[in-house]
């Protein structure tokens, strides 16, 4: 037997645990011995059994004088037992475990672990640990479940840590086989445990203090592992070849000067930064990341305009194409027209390209839908488009681009490999890579942008655009709701436009909760039937939700009921209160997504929560969301509720449960960063097979698309 052996063929592995065992990603003796444990249990204090205290974590060891089963009166079966030492006797109890007494007999000799606490059977220990030891002298070798620190291993349906133990504890006798793959010169000065000795003081510590030794080793390289991949990840992205955008002064300021407004500072910094980017003959990979509202598509637009502008000396057209991507058709719609907007004086040709629109600002001389799609496909090609504006979906489509020079995907954080490597073969010129700038209002923690995202170089808009007003966010009992509508009715005849959010389309069998066409009747019906009501979901058809987009953007409709929908992106300036039923089925995120819906003009607006939950957990939620208005705050308390997996779906991606201590640990992630950084900067990943083998485990970027 060595490391690679398969975990079927020890003895006592089955089919049915090989099988749990696979799920968590055990198939070898090598991978069971990198399952560490989730939590210990010092019970490494032995006491005789006259000196146990109540309430105090210890191991005994003694004999069985008795042990029988009895039925409560609830029909429970408790198996109870009295346990001996020449100190004094003791009595045990466990619940629903009648064949206990198949394997535990009078005259045993028997370890518990636990405590000893007052119960209905007087004072006594409560479902302890237990195991039989050999007779006569004791061997502490011996013990996998009490007289120790204990293991407990993450709970898996199936695999209980007592079993796991028993499977471990032999197998540990294999870790001197285990290969060091740090390299020297990395753990060289930082004083880490050897990976031997941590991973066998990971399943059965000798002492808190080695546990600990054995920690920090195993956290430090969970994360240096990944920021390995990150990294070297960005390496390989930055040996590709772009084709450096210039940069025009003139024209850039003489388009800023066009706006109506001032750029923030935060905006000024960051176009500076992507202007940059653009000029190297690296690709750009960035991330402009900022809060709703914060006003990063004009911040995109200034990239754009340099892209179709630049001047490119070995081609045949002026200028580079670019590409601007949204998640749905309301946003391509929206980000054609502000962007047809932005650069009317500016003579670029711009057109929108999604399954159900396509609008060109370049006249084209056919008319059926097919021709017009067709004519368009052929501009893109020899380059009479500069700017294609579409959704995500535009991808699936065979387009050819003469010379695409720049990609901007909005709401989304990253690239993915495969969308990447479909842009550059469209590219319209194989040896290059198109610059790539991702945006995203959802404000990604810090420590995640220095590991899972570490690969992107990153922009920040932290500062709003003057003169905007905090949204005041409030959740609304049930008795207050007829003063909201009143408020409601107020903010409209002052003309103001009002959005409401549900959970669901339409009314289901989930009682209770909220449906847009529901809200959309009684609020045209019976609270505003003076009013013009609106109703936006996603069974609707492009092109009617297009229309009930117009119409409110026009302030035709009064108030908008709306799903999830809405979510991202929606710019309605006029638009100053927001309100949303069921605010517990949304996460965090989403809901400061919604609230940023308003507010985004000089009006001051108001989000309203409604909830039926009295859950501890939802009022604390929604009260976070009351007292906090930046979405970096908000991500990073989601990301301590529920995890990294949740919200960035890393879970779906078969991507190993990154331990949330280490991610959030700011020191442990600058230590292993620098140690990374450092290393690949003298080596060649390559080299080190074991070592990439170990980091590809965790290549995230990979894994997240
Ligand atoms: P987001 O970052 O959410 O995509 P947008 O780019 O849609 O934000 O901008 C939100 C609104 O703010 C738009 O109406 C835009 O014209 C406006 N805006 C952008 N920058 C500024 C600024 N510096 N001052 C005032 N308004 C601005
Ligand atoms: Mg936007």
């Amino acid at each position: 037997m060595d490391l690679k052996t398969k975990i079927s063929e020890l003895s006592g592995v089955g089919p049915a645990y090989a099988k749990r065992l696979e799920k968590i990603g055990v198939e070898t003796v090598e991978d069971l011995l990198f399952y560490f444990p989730r939590k210990y249990d010092d019970f490494s204090k032995t006491v005789p059994i006259g000196q146990i205290k109540l309430n105090e974590n210890i191991s005994v060891v003694g004999e069985i004088w008795e042990i029988k089963n009895k039925k409560s009166r609830r029909g429970i079966t408790v198996t109870e037992a009295v346990v001996a030492d020449n100190t004094g006797t003791l009595k045990a109890v466990w619940f629903n475990q009648p064949f206990l007494i198949k394997n535990l007999k009078q005259g045993d000799k028997i370890s518990l672990a636990g405590k000893l606490e007052w119960s209905y059977a007087g004072t006594s220990m409560v479902s302890p640990s237990y195991e039989k030891l050999a007779k006569g002298p004791s061997l502490s070798s011996e013990q996998k479940h009490t007289g120790g620190i204990i293991p407990v291993y993450p709970e898996t349906e199936g695999l209980t840590s007592k079993w796991l133990r028993a499977k471990i504890k032999p197998l540990l006798k294999l870790v001197d086989q285990i290969e060091e793959y740090l390299p020297e010169e990395v753990a060289k000065g930082l004083s880490l445990s050897k990976l031997q000795d941590a991973i066998r003081e990971m399943h059965f510590p000798t002492s808190m203090d080695s546990l600990d030794r054995a920690r920090e080793r195993v956290a430090f390289d969970e994360m240096f592992l990944l920021q390995l991949a990150v990294l070297n990840n960005k390496k390989i992205n930055e040996k590709d070849k772009a084709s450096k955008i210039s940069f025009d002064e003139t024209l850039t300021k003489k388009f800023v000067q066009s706006l109506d407004f001032e750029l923030t500072e935060a905006q000024r910094k960051a176009a500076w930064e992507i202007l940059k980017d653009i000029q190297n003959d690296k690709p750009m990979n960035r991330l402009l990341e900022g809060d709703v509202g914060s006003g990063k598509t004009v911040v995109a637009a200034m990239a754009l305009l340099n892209a179709a502008k630049a001047a490119c000396p070995n081609r045949s057209r002026r200028g580079f194409q670019a590409v601007l991507l949204s998640p749905t058709e309301v946003l391509a719609s929206q980000h054609f027209e502000s962007l047809s907007k932005l650069f009317n004086e500016f003579g670029i040709n711009i057109c929108l390209l999604t399954s159900s629109k396509i609008v060109s600002s370049k006249q084209l001389a056919v008319n059926s839908k097919q021709e017009i799609r067709n004519e368009l496909l052929r501009e893109i090609e020899t380059g009479g488009i500069d700017i294609l504006i579409g959704t995500h979906a535009v991808l699936n489509e065979e387009i050819q681009f003469k010379n695409l020079g720049l990609v901007i995907v909005d709401e989304q954080h990253r690239f993915g490999v495969e969308q990447r490597s479909k842009l550059r073969k469209e590219s319209g010129d194989t040896k290059t890579t198109p610059h790539f700038l991702s945006m995203t209002a959802t404000p990604i923690p810090r420590t995640l942008t220095l590991t899972i995202y570490g690969d992107l170089d990153v922009s920040i808009l932290d500062e709003m655009p003057k003169g905007r007003q905090q949204i005041s966010t409030r959740v609304v009992p049930h008795s207050k709701r007829e003063d909201a509508y009143g408020f409601i009715r107020k903010e409209v005849e002052s003309g103001r436009q009002v959005f409401v959010i549900c959970p669901l389309i339409e009314e289901s069998d989930k009682l209770g909760v909220k449906s847009a066409e529901t809200e959309y009747k009684k609020l045209k019906e019976r609270i505003f039937p003076e009013l013009n009501i609106g109703l936006l979901h996603g069974k609707l058809r492009s092109k009617e939700k297009e229309a009930i987009m117009d119409d409110f953007k026009q302030n035709k409709i009064n108030i908008l009921v709306s799903t999830s929908v809405i979510e991202v992106g929606v710019d309605v300036p006029n638009a100053s209160v927001m309100m949303i039923e069921g605010a517990e089925r949304f996460g965090l995120a989403q809901l400061h997504q919604f609230r940023g819906r308003v507010g985004r003009a000089e009006h001051k607006s108001y989000c309203f929560l409604f909830t039926d939950s009295d859950a501890e957990t939802t009022r604390k939620r929604l009260e976070s969301l009351v007292n906090t208005y930046s979405g970096f705050e908000l991500a990073e308390r989601d990301l301590e509720i529920r995890g990294p997996g949740e919200i960035f779906g890393t879970h779906q991606h078969g991507l190993p449960d990154i331990d949330m201590k280490n991610l959030m640990n700011i020191a442990l992630i600058k230590r292993t960063r620098a140690a990374a950084e450092g290393f690949l900067g003298k080596n060649d990943l390559e080299k080190y097979p074991l070592l990439k083998e170990k980091a590809g485990k965790y290549n995230v970027v990979n894994n997240l698309e």
